[in-house]
C-alpha cells in the first residue's frame, strides 16, 4: 500500500480534504487518488472532520500561507509563500525523503484549529445576518400586515356606505346646529338591512370624558340610540353602525336624528339638550 508514488502525495489529503489545494495540485493529487486506497481513507477520515466543523458544506479559503505552514510542519521544511505552482512543482511539494508518521496529526490539528478559527467566525458572521434579516423581515412583516389591515377596514366601510346609501329601504336625514351649536351640519342615512351611517361638520370640541351619541326617534318611541362619534379639531366626526338597530324603519312615519353629548360610555336615553336635528317622512 505504502509505495514511492504514494508517498509523493500522502501529505496532501488532509490539504485536499480542506480544499486548501491549488487546481493543478488537486487534479494531480486526484489523479493518483482514484488509485490508493490509503489515500481514499485518508482523505474520508479529513472529511469527515471538516463535515462535523462545517466546512464541507460551506467552505471557506484557508488564511494565506496556511498550506505553506502546513506543509513545511509536516515535511520538516521552512515555510516560505508560495509561487503560483507549476504542473512540473505539483508532485514536489512534499518532501518524498520524510514522510513523518506524525505529519498527519500534525497537519490536521494546525487544520483543525485554523477551520475552526475561521468557521466560528464564518457562524458568527452568518448568525449576525440571518438575525438582522430576521428582524427586517419581521418589521415588514408586521408594516405590511397592518397595511392590510388597514386597507381591509377601509374597504368594508367603503362598502357599507355604499350598501346603505342605496338601500332600497333608506332613509336620508339633513341635520342643522340649534343655537347650542350654530355652525354644525349633519347627514345621517338609516337602512333597517344595511345600517346606519352619521357624518357631521362643525360640532363643538369635547370635553375630556364626553362623547357625541347619535339618535333615531320614531313617533311615540323612546330614542333609539345609533352610537357613538367623537370629533376632530374641526368638530368633524362619522359613525358607522352595523344593522339591525333593534327597530325597523316605520312606512309613513316621521323618523328624526338627534345629536346630543353625553358621558364618554353614552347614555341609555338622551340627558343634554339637542345639539344636531333633522327629520324626514318615510313613504
Ligand atoms: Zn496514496
Amino acid at each position: 500500500m505504502s509505495d514511492a508514488r504514494h508517498d509523493d502525495f500522502a501529505a496532501a489529503a488532509a490539504a485536499y480534504a480542506l480544499d486548501a489545494l491549488t487546481p493543478d495540485e488537486r487534479r494531480a493529487f486526484e489523479a493518483h487518488l482514484a488509485t490508493c486506497a490509503e489515500c481514499q481513507a485518508d482523505v474520508a477520515s479529513f472529511r469527515g472532520v471538516s463535515v462535523g466543523i462545517g466546512l464541507a458544506t460551506d467552505p471557506v479559503d484557508p488564511p494565506s500561507g496556511l498550506k505553506a505552514r502546513v506543509i513545511a510542519r509536516a515535511t520538516g521544511q521552512a515555510a516560505v509563500a508560495a509561487p503560483a505552482p507549476t504542473p512540473a512543482r505539483v508532485v514536489e511539494f512534499h518532501d518524498r525523503r520524510s514522510p513523518s508518521s506524525g505529519w498527519l496529526a500534525a497537519a490536521a490539528g494546525l487544520l483543525l484549529a485554523a477551520a475552526s478559527g475561521m468557521y466560528a467566525w464564518s457562524l458568527h458572521t452568518q448568525l449576525e445576518s440571518v438575525r438582522s434579516n430576521q428582524t427586517e423581515a419581521a418589521r415588514r412583516e408586521s408594516a405590511t400586515r397592518a397595511e392590510i389591515a388597514s386597507l381591509r377596514q377601509q374597504s368594508q366601510q367603503l362598502a357599507r356606505t355604499v350598501e346603505v346609501v342605496t338601500a332600497p329601504d333608506v332613509v336620508r336625514v339633513t341635520m342643522a346646529g340649534t343655537p347650542a351649536a350654530a355652525h354644525a351640519t349633519g347627514r345621517g342615512y338609516w337602512s333597517q338591512t344595511r345600517g346606519v351611517l352619521f357624518n357631521a361638520d362643525g360640532l363643538p370640541a369635547l370635553q375630556t370624558g364626553r362623547i357625541y351619541q347619535l339618535w333615531i326617534v320614531l313617533p311615540n318611541q323612546a330614542p333609539i340610540s345609533a352610537g357613538l362619534l367623537g370629533v376632530n379639531a374641526n368638530g368633524s366626526g362619522s359613525l358607522s353602525t352595523a344593522p339591525p338597530l333593534g327597530v325597523a324603519v316605520p312606512r309613513a312615519a316621521t323618523v328624526t336624528m338627534a345629536i346630543t353629548n353625553e358621558p364618554g360610555t353614552g347614555s341609555p336615553g338622551p340627558t343634554t339638550p339637542i345639539l344636531l336635528a333633522g327629520n324626514t317622512r318615510t313613504e
